[in-house]
């Protein structure tokens, strides 16, 4: 974890940022977060979507009535830095988050809880192997926006993919795959999922139990440009087994290949051609290398 981190509008060091144990968040799980990754390459760093991180970060509070006391114009300055500050140089990830602070038992939520606002940075290279990982299909049930808002970076949410990550670790797989309440397949715990079929690229319907990712996003414009058919579609557990290339995306996992599911191969058990190009056209729009894609770009520096 870098140095310096910005609390409520200031940067100072970590020892610095401090709450109380009294604070709602850590009882009710009432904190919205984003993941948000920076390129370096040669002379800049870049920060990737910002916009469109910060418009999510806006609006999973608003679900919830929670007040962010900054507007995206501070948040992106502050971002910018917090990295400065800190003096980045490398890839990195940003983790801005804000939560209710003193609020005592109360669960009648409004705009006036008193809410804190933070942001910190730390190095990050992969979170999984590129060469492809396993993955299991978990016995835990995505939520549905039946219950509560899916649309939510909220804390709370967190507990569905907590559980089953410690099952998929413990039955010896990389990652799970969830199925939403109907059973067709969701997301993963942090990624969403495509396959893909006869060079075509699928994707799950976010509608009612998959996050609406930035990646999956920029991976629908991605694949379009590079001359594949994308397309949103329901899939279910027999397509996941049958495809030709399965991958996971998320900022944070950004294009992960998975070769095998429930201990059966996907295609060859190798990262196929489709998802090998997916991940070069994605690697080289983040680090600035497709000037097509400049605007999804901040440069800190
Ligand atoms: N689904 C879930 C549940 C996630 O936590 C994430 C990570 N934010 C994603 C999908 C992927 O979203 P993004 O591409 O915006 O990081």
């Amino acid at each position: 974890m870098a140095k310096y981190v910005w609390f409520d509008g200031k940067l100072v060091t970590i020892d610095q940022a401090q709450v109380p144990i009294t604070t709602h968040a850590i009882h009710y799980g009432t904190s919205v977060f984003e993941g948000v990754r920076a390129y370096w390459n040669p002379n800049n760093l870049y920060i990737f979507r910002i916009d469109e991180h910060l418009r999510r970060f806006r609006n999973s509070g608003a679900y919830y009535s929670m007040s962010l006391n900054f507007s995206n114009e501070e948040l992106k300055e502050a971002m910018v830095q917090l990295c400065r500050k800190n003096g980045v140089r490398e890839h990195c990830y940003i983790r801005p988050f804000y939560f209710i602070g003193q609020y005592g038992i109360n669960l009648h939520v409004t705009a006036d809880a008193p809410t804190h606002a933070a942001m910190c940075v730390f190095s990050f290279s992969d979170l999984f192997d590129k060469n492809g990982i396993s993955a299991c299909i978990t016995s835990w049930r995505k939520f549905s926006s039946a219950s509560t808002p899916t649309q939510a970076k909220m804390g709370g949410n967190y507990l569905n993919s907590i559980i089953a990550t410690i099952e998929a670790k413990n039955r010896g797989f990389d990652e799970a795959i969830f199925l939403d309440l109907e059973g067709h397949v969701s997301e993963s715990p942090g990624e969403n999922i495509f396959i893909i079929k006869d060079s075509r690229l699928l994707t799950p319907p976010v509608g009612s139990s998959a996050l609406k990712g930035i990646t999956r996003d920029t991976i629908l414009e991605m694949a379009k440009d590079t001359g594949y058919d994308a397309s949103v579609q329901t899939i279910d557990k027999q397509d996941l087994y049958a495809a030709d290339e399965v991958f996971l995306c998320g900022t944070a996992a950004e294009i992960t290949p998975v070769t095998g599911i429930d201990g059966e191969k996907i295609g060859t058990g190798r990262p196929g051609p489709v998802t090998q190009r997916i991940m070069d056209a994605y690697d080289d729009a983040a680090n600035g290398r497709n000037m097509r894609y400049s605007r999804w770009l901040t440069e800190v520096y």
